[in-house]
């Protein structure tokens, strides 16, 4: 059925044969670790899931392992010495993390990169409105969407309203177990007959994803009395009045918890595993790889769907910024030090990658395809077409990554996202690049990919975290 010709590794020193579906080469102690890292992930997934959650509870976790923001220390001048563990926080959007290896940072680091946004629906900036009794939010959508998705599903409110006394007020409704839930309707199919005709971009447009959030008009008023009550609503909850949605980000997500997928459990599904599947086990390993020969670091990004772009994306100076301090702190106050730790650092730039589904093998190329189940995703190259927008990875550099991950047992794959002309995608990789580290992509394979519950497999997500230890240990 499926040609497994491309993605067999074999590594001729210890016999190691990665030709399996990597469950059967599992031992218990595998299994349960496996199971301990994926429930932990979906616990952390249904909580995280827009990128100020994400940066939040990474914060937590990293203070838990004994972090400290970088500020403490450019406050105090203190200086920074090795197996000092620092976090840099970027507007609540986005994180670095490193922690001081034996060797001169000069050197070069050992980093893994992922993205922590995810495509979801956006509040507009005058969002509310009534219409015929019915009130509504007005959404812009982010990042690549299916439109006809993201109708008729439970739906949440998360983010913030920034008031101007500099208060910052979160908003989450949806997720509890007695909250309300919000949504989109649809057309019912007895009158969906020329809706039905439509092409599958425009049978939902974007000016139709607007949110249905009440019905019931406040007593006592004429005009828009429904848009009112909402807002009587909003001001006794949270206290806000509607110019307030004039600085507010509220993102509206599918509401409900991560789950276990498939009746044998072996996969999970969740909104937003593009990217938090890679943040996650990036970060996770990141935190318990303990101090290493060369300094380590972990960046967690925002705004990577819409070409990561702004202060929070990777485009942002904020990454360089934080190694230029770095450096300061330990003692390397000529200007080059930050460019040579740069151009001597290795990157792992995970991203999710698109798995191969049976069910639309036509636009996959199956000799170099992502699989489930066969471990962490490589790619030398993403970017559409003619490699338009890749990273295209270093050969010499793919090379040690191979070594690393054959010593350390891990399963790996590599792939190309689809078919050569029918589309492509891109990444965060050629950003770092572009400041001379060498970078390849990598990741785990999801089913589904930016629909409203994305599917992942339990055991690369195992493997990726494998994966991201090895590297941070012996790049
Ligand atoms: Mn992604
Ligand atoms: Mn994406």
């Amino acid at each position: 059925m499926l040609i497994f010709g491309k993605r067999c590794y074999t590594n001729n020193n210890g016999g190691y044969d990665m030709k399996e579906n990597v469950w059967k080469t599992y031992t218990s102690e595998d299994v349960n670790r496996l199971n301990t890292i994926c429930d932990d992930y979906r616990k952390f997934l249904s909580v995280s899931k827009i990128e100020r959650e994400a940066v939040r509870n990474s914060i937590e976790l990293a203070r838990e392992h004994g972090f400290h923001d970088l500020e403490e220390y450019i406050e105090s001048g203190r200086e920074l010495h090795i197996g000092d563990k620092v976090y840099v926080n970027n507007r609540g959007k986005a994180l670095a993390l490193f922690v001081i290896g034996q060797e001169d940072i000069v050197n070069g680091m050992n980093i893994l990169g992922a993205h922590i946004d995810s495509p979801r629906l956006d509040l507009k900036a005058n969002p509310l409105y009534e219409e015929k009794e019915f009130a509504y939010f007005d959404t812009h959508y982010y990042g690549g969407i299916k439109k006809y998705q993201w109708v008729t599903l439970p739906l949440a409110l998360h983010g913030v309203v920034a008031l101007k006394n500099g208060e910052v007020i979160p908003v989450c409704i949806g997720e509890e177990e007695s909250d309300p839930v919000v949504g989109i309707t649809d057309l019912l199919p007895h009158l969906g007959q020329e809706q039905m005709k439509k092409e599958a971009s425009k049978v939902i447009e974007g000016e139709q994803l607007d949110v249905l959030i009440g019905s019931m008009p406040l007593k006592g008023e004429e005009k828009d009395a429904v848009k009112k009550n909402v807002l009587e609503i909003l001001k006794n909850r949270y206290g806000i009045e509607e110019d307030d949605f004039l600085s507010a980000e509220i993102e509206v997500v599918p509401a409900g918890k991560a789950r276990d997928f498939g009746l044998d459990r072996s996969m999970i599904m969740g909104y937003g595993q593009d990217d938090k599947v890679c943040a996650y086990a990036s970060l996770r390993a990141f935190l318990e790889a303990g101090y290493c020969k060369r300094t380590i670091s972990c960046i967690l990004v925002d705004k990577e769907e819409i070409g990561s772009v702004g202060a929070t994306g990777m485009e942002s100076s904020f990454y360089e910024n934080a190694v230029m301090e770095i450096c300061q702190l330990l003692g390397h106050k000529e200007l080059t030090a930050t460019s040579r730790c740069l151009s001597h650092s290795y990157m792992l730039s995970s991203d999710v990658n698109a798995a191969y589904d049976p069910l639309y093998s036509d636009v996959m190329d199956a000799r170099n395809s992502s699989f489930f189940n066969y471990g962490v995703v490589f790619c030398k190259y993403t970017g559409s077409r003619g490699k338009s927008g890749s990273n295209d990875a270093n050969a010499e550099f793919i090379a040690k990554i191979r070594a690393i991950m054959d010593d350390h047992k891990v399963h790996f794959q590599i792939s190309e996202l689809g078919k050569v002309d029918i589309g492509g995608g891109g990444t965060i990789a050629f950003i770092l690049a572009n400041r001379n580290v060498n970078v390849i992509d990598c990741g785990v394979g999801v089913l589904s990919m930016h629909a409203p519950w994305e599917v992942t497999s339990k055991s690369d997500i195992y493997e990726a975290y494998k994966c991201y230890v090895a590297f941070l240990q012996n790049a």
